[in-house]
């Protein structure tokens, strides 16, 4: 079995990251657990939010190590030992080159799929993958033996809120160390 990993608000706080650019840049004080709109424009005052939340994911200093969730760097890299671990990520040569330095450092073994041409991670074979995403619509358009809706209990992004129902064969799950128990459980259960 192999596992492929988001970053962006999978293993990586992103929305707190960009949110805390916001505040210092505007002089703000927002909190990044009520953002639900992919691009914070329904709580952060960017002039112009699409380009502006691009050059901040492109700055060298967007990628912290305090912004990685709870267990991450534990958990992944314990899975690291077991099993082939990639991590899959969408973005322009200069954020993906930052974001790359930061899985290096943190999870050495793991590999990375950076997408920057495609903008639809549908387009890789996950078909013998568990493919874990914060993002529904990556999950459902993608071919994935297992996939599993990373969901912050923190944060309630609006695009995944059509997963009510149970139809689309998605799991929910929210923490590291419950992911890697899940994982070990289904391969060696
Ligand atoms: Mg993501």
């Amino acid at each position: 079995m192999n596992i492929v990993i988001d970053f962006d608000n999978t293993v990586y706080n992103s929305t707190r990251k960009v949110c805390d650019f916001h505040n210092i840049i505007y002089n703000k004080n927002v909190d990044w657990k009520l953002v639900r709109n992919w691009n914070l424009d329904d709580q952060c005052s960017f002039k112009n939010p699409e380009r502006e939340v691009e050059n901040i994911f492109d700055d060298k200093m967007f990628y912290q190590k305090q912004y990685l969730y709870k267990d991450s760097i534990k958990y992944i890299n314990k899975l690291c030992e077991k099993y082939e671990v990639n991590f899959c990520t969408i973005g322009n040569p200069k954020n993906i080159y930052h974001k790359s330095n930061l899985i290096r450092q943190y999870f050495p073994k793991a590999g990375i799929m950076s997408l920057t041409n495609i903008k639809n991670k549908g387009m890789i074979d996950l078909s013998e993958s568990i493919f874990i995403d914060d993002k529904l619509h990556n999950l459902l358009n993608s071919d994935a033996k297992y996939r599993w809706l990373f969901e912050h209990k923190k944060i309630r992004m609006n695009f995944n809120s059509h997963f009510n129902d149970h139809s689309h064969q998605v799991e929910s799950v929210s923490k590291w160390n419950k992911i890697y128990d899940k994982v070990e459980e289904m391969c060696n259960g």
